[in-house]
């Protein structure tokens, strides 16, 4: 099989977090991947996968990248009925359980693929992990579930690894962890939120030995499929041409569908589909197709389930129909061909890692 799917029963039923007013529920709740599952029974697509159900990561991986005070507080604050970890990370008695088996979900996707066990995988968990930084949780994040995966991977010697984050919010928690690390890139396509303060700029290169390594693309709210498309396929191939991962591991946010209650920007199933396409490329061509998805934002319970499912079907090969589609919009604006002009610039200044 070329693809594995990473997915345990308990990240469609445990950790259903209240809001401190116990009248508002998170939308990061369980029916997100539950019914991502019966859409993807629905389309026949698990009859082309191998399905493997994680342990929890242990107390050493969420070392490897979190302080000891992160990891006691949450275990600690799961012990309530409620509770805030960080901001917008509200927690359930569940929280601690589910936070270790999401990063542990993580892990075995790519360990799955290093093995040689199959091509590539997704790893269908939640909570997401993208916005948890060393030391805090952050917008619904516990742990950062593709950080804990990465540091899996140096420890067993992999050498450079590309973490794309194609989220509609920046991966802030994951360039911070490794912003001054030059053995992983962190390149971010996200709109452009002003919410998330401080977080995703361009002027955002990593530090240090790691300066060069963060790459951030803040897009215009309200992008549609087509000029994000031509933005990420000029930018993503250029970036791998220079890094030449080892291995790609995606932050596979999907609310940057246009029925997404959270992000702002206007793609539809299609374009997740062609954005995979391009990742199956370039892992073929400078990675031997190595490459692991783990599942972050995406909070339409219609959207998401297509979403993911549009993404398997490209990686599997079999045609889905798609009931989304709204007009996907034209050549991007000037200020935004400026922007990937620049960086692109400035990526073939660097000398290379
Ligand atoms: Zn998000």
């Amino acid at each position: 099989m070329s693809l594995t799917l990473v997915y345990n029963e308990l990240y469609g039923s445990l950790h259903v977090p209240l809001f401190l007013k116990p009248w508002m529920e998170s939308f990061e709740r369980p029916e997100r991947v539950s019914l991502t599952m019966c859409k993807l029974r629905g389309y026949g697509l698990l009859e082309y996968l191998n399905v493997v159900s994680p342990h929890p990561a242990s107390k050493e991986d969420i070392l490897s990248v979190h302080s000891p005070y992160l990891y006691d507080l949450v275990r600690e604050l799961s012990k309530f009925e409620r509770g805030e970890v960080g901001s917008s990370s509200f927690t359930s008695k569940d929280t601690f359980r589910l936070a270790c088996l999401a990063a542990g979900g993580a892990i075995e996707a790519v360990d799955l693929v290093l093995e040689g066990k199959c091509r590539s995988s997704l790893a269908l968990v939640r909570p997401p992990g993208h916005h948890a930084g060393q030391s805090h949780a952050s917008g619904l994040c516990f742990f950062n579930n593709a950080a804990v995966a990465v540091k899996s991977l140096q420890r067993r010697g992999v050498r450079k690894v590309l973490i794309l984050d194609v989220d509609s919010h920046p991966g802030d928690g994951t360039a911070q962890i490794f912003y001054s690390d030059p053995s992983v890139l962190v390149l971010s396509f996200h709109e452009y939120d002003q919410e998330v303060a401080g977080a995703g700029w361009l002027d955002e290169k990593g530090y240090e030995k790691g300066e060069g390594y963060t790459i951030n693309i803040p897009l215009p709210l309200g992008l549609r499929g087509k000029p994000y498309l031509w933005v990420f396929e000029r930018v993503f191939h250029n970036v791998a041409e220079w890094f030449k991962p080892d291995f790609v591991v995606v932050s596979l946010g999907l609310d940057t569908h246009y029925d997404d209650p959270v992000g702002n920007l206007f793609l539809q199933a299609l374009d997740h589909a062609e954005i995979t396409g391009h990742i199956l490329s370039i892992a073929d061509e400078y990675c031997r197709g190595r490459v692991s998805f783990i599942l972050e934002g995406g909070y339409s319970l219609l959207a998401l389930p297509l979403s993911v499912a549009a993404v398997i079907s490209r990686i599997v090969d079999s045609k889905i129909e798609y009931y989304d589609e709204i007009e996907r919009g034209g050549s991007p604006p000037q200020h935004l061909k400026r922007l990937v002009a620049s960086l692109l610039d400035r990526i073939s200044s660097y000398t290379g890692p």
